[in-house]
């Protein structure tokens, strides 16, 4: 479906500069590794079906999700790669992920026992990583007890195959972040080498888009990005770096203007009537609002483009709608385009502006656009 026939707002995203950010990630981390992209949460939002089909030609090593009912809807649309669910199975789950063939990362023996259990009634014999918690602290085993929990893992691993293990850096995108995952990774080599399992039989793998840019582990086998595949700034805070950690942009917010006019002095606009303005101003409002995810924190902070020029969001944004002051586009009209994040007429508000702006950050600013945007996929013809 052509851009003109959406009548109101959308998510364009551009599956080259996606083809683009993956090809950079492979680069920097080197031809030994494989590419696992985390495709949770609908591909940060982008929809998971569409960027998993761009992906597959350049052959990742699998597809990481969150949960194990993301990974049975990659099944259900026929992807047959590896899929590495990266989060603890709830109990109950593992007839499914034994099931869809899913590969689960396991942090304690209770839900290692039940993985094998199911794989056993099911003659499944699937494989699992071990998650190893070197200081992110939300799941894994700990670092520090491998010469324990190692020998259990084998002991208990039943009908499954041990084939990888995996930590998660907590600091990968900050400034300073270096030394605090050269830490971790130490730990986790200190883990991995207290483990009865040859080093050389498991995937081992830990950076996600900042670690696999600033500093590709050489000892590991896999990278795990996500944001920047999405067009998301590898590490927003690490400015003197910015220029090799800037992705190219994946995505543009959009929506129509829905009404154009002059407002007189002492006019207000939105709930709680926090904007008042002094002299006339020109009002746009635009088909948007926090029900479609746009974050409600712009309102009185935000910013659209509307032909080029940056202009203010006025008031706060209501469900549906917000209002923009167009003044500085005088010829601006109804039907025309606003852009919340992404390029027009050469100018750009990027991902990370939008999002620092709403008090958050791109992931986020991502994953909450809502069904009612529809997603419009961009590639050059026969790409
Ligand atoms: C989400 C996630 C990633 C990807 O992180 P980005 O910062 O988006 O690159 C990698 N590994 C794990 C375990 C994750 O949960």
């Amino acid at each position: 479906m052509s851009i003109e026939s959406r009548t109101r707002a959308w998510v364009e995203i551009d599956l080259d500069a996606l083809r683009a950010n993956f090809q950079v990630i492979r680069q920097s981390a080197g031809a030994e590794q494989g590419v696992l992209p985390l495709v949770k949460a609908n591909a940060y939002g982008l929809g998971m079906d569409r960027i998993v089909a761009a992906l597959e030609p350049a052959e990742p090593w699998g597809w990481g999700v969150a949960c194990a009912t993301e990974g049975l809807d990659l099944r259900a649309a026929g992807v047959a790669r590896r899929i590495l669910v990266v989060t603890p199975i709830p109990p109950g789950e593992e007839p499914h992920v034994v099931e869809a063939r899913l590969t689960p990362s396991v942090s304690d023996l209770g839900s290692l026992e039940r993985l094998a259990a199911a794989a056993r009634h099911a003659g499944t014999p699937i494989d699992f990583h071990v998650e190893i918690d070197t200081g992110m602290g939300r799941s894994g085993f700990d670092w520090r007890l491998a010469g324990t929990w190692g020998a259990a893992v084998a002991a208990r691993a039943g009908p499954l195959r041990w084939t990888g293990a995996f930590t998660h850096f907590h600091s990968a995108d900050e400034p300073e972040g270096r030394e605090p995952s050269r830490e971790q990774w130490r730990r986790f080599e200190a883990a991995l080498a207290e483990l009865p399992v040859a080093r050389a039989a498991l995937v081992v793998h830990a950076a996600n888009s900042a670690g696999a840019l600033r500093w590709p582990e050489p000892g590991a086998d896999l990278v795990r990005p996500g944001i920047y595949l999405y067009g998301g700034h590898a590490a927003p805070g690490a400015a003197d770096e910015s220029p090799r950690l800037a992705p190219r942009p994946v995505v543009a917010i959009r929506a129509r203007l829905s009404l154009v006019r002059d407002v007189p002095p002492g006019t207000t606009c939105g709930y709680g009537a926090t904007y008042t303005t002094v002299g006339s101003e020109r009002w746009a409002t635009a088909a948007i609002g926090y029900g479609d995810g746009l974050p409600r924190s712009l309102g009185n902070r935000g910013w659209a483009l509307v032909r080029g020029r940056r202009v203010p969001i006025r008031g706060r944004l209501s469900m549906d709608s917000l209002v923009l002051d167009v003044s500085d586009v005088p010829a601006a009209e109804a039907g025309e385009i606003a852009t919340f994040v992404g390029e027009d007429e050469g100018e750009r508000i990027t991902l990370e502006e939008a999002a620092a702006l709403a008090g958050t950050i791109g992931y986020e600013v991502l994953t909450r656009l809502g069904t009612r945007l529809p997603r419009v996929y961009l590639e050059e013809k026969g790409a």
